[in-house]
């Protein structure tokens, strides 16, 4: 397959220092696909940094404006404490945004088979006036729009494995039918940011285009994988969606230290592998991932490893 792997210098310049969300997972990433011999495999793309207007069609002008500003001053973070900030993060948040939409645009139009992002800073925590949860700009969100609004898609999924909620992605669409928002999450009782309980299932003409699955603490693959399988994937199939996004996001690993899932990279395999069957079915092929999070060196290298091997593989 011709699978674009998109990544950039400039990630590496949205300095958190001591943070978790930091730019040694870029490099972690990088270091594994190079060892296993797969980064020769893809096609390497350095993207471009997004207009402000394209980050517009769902943000607002005060929140570019103050991500900006905050970068440009030296401030230390923006919004709260977690989002922290320095000279290079809007450069690196514009690039992310730019590079996922020309993603997006490549395999849309067919000159890439699927897609990887690994960019940072992430973006599903997002929301439309807010720097949240590591995320500044909502990478995802804005991919789903641009390939409604600008590309004519009428059927995105937009499929969340992030150990944590993707708020603000669901928030831009909850009460839209053309880009229905997947998640599996943990218990927003006993995890970050505290939403996406199973009864939020859209509303207005977006009833039922939203769909939570929050899972317990301490889960293992095979009972996700389960509940995967009973619980979701019919639904997915039945939308028969013509693009999807991926949040990919690997910090439900067993090993990482943010969250407590039990899960392995065999979980994030066979979710790749689904999600590519079921694109082939139904969107052409179409199907493309964001990094989200992910935070544990070794397990995020080796996950990613293992999803980008189902990208590329001809199965
Ligand atoms: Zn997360």
């Amino acid at each position: 397959m011709k699978t674009g792997f998109y990544t950039n210098p400039i990630y590496l310049e949205h300095d958190t220092g001591l943070h978790p969300e930091n730019a040694d997972r870029l490099r972690a990433i990088q270091a594994k696909l190079e060892s296993e011999g797969l980064l020769e495999k893809l096609k390497l793309e350095s993207g471009r940094p997004a207009t402000t207007g394209e980050i517009a069609m769902l943000h607002t002008e005060k929140l570019i404006s103050a991500v900006e500003a905050a970068s440009a001053s030296g401030a230390a973070q923006l919004h709260t404490p977690d989002c922290i900030i320095s000279a290079q993060t809007y450069k690196a948040a514009l690039f992310a945004v730019g590079s996922v939409l020309d993603a997006a645009l490549e395999v849309a139009e067919r000159r890439l088979d699927n897609a990887f992002c690994a960019v940072r800073p992430p973006g599903h925590h997002a929301e439309y006036d807010t720097a949240m949860g590591f995320c500044f700009f909502n990478n995802i969100a804005l991919a789903a729009e641009y390939l409604s609004r600008e590309l004519g898609f009428k059927r995105v999924l937009v499929f969340d494995f992030d150990v944590h909620h993707g708020n603000g992605t669901q928030h831009f669409f909850e009460q839209r039918d053309d880009i229905y928002f997947v998640s599996l999450h943990q218990d927003p009782r006993s995890c970050y940011p505290g939403t996406g309980f199973a009864d939020e299932r859209g509303s207005g003409a977006g009833a039922g285009y939203t769909l939570n699955v929050p899972v317990s603490a301490g889960m293992e693959d095979a009972e996700y994988l389960q509940i995967f399988y009973a619980q979701v994937l019919p639904k997915l199939e039945e939308y028969k969606p013509d693009f999807i996004l991926v949040s990919a996001g690997f910090d439900a690993h067993r090993a990482d230290p943010l969250a407590a899932l039990n899960l392995t990279e065999r979980t994030f395999n066979e979710l790749i592998r689904v999600l590519k069957k079921l694109a082939a079915s139904t969107a052409g092929g179409r199907i493309m991932s964001l990094l989200e999070g992910g935070y544990d060196l070794k397990a995020l290298s080796t996950s990613v490893y293992e999803h980008l091997l189902v990208l590329e593989s001809e199965d």
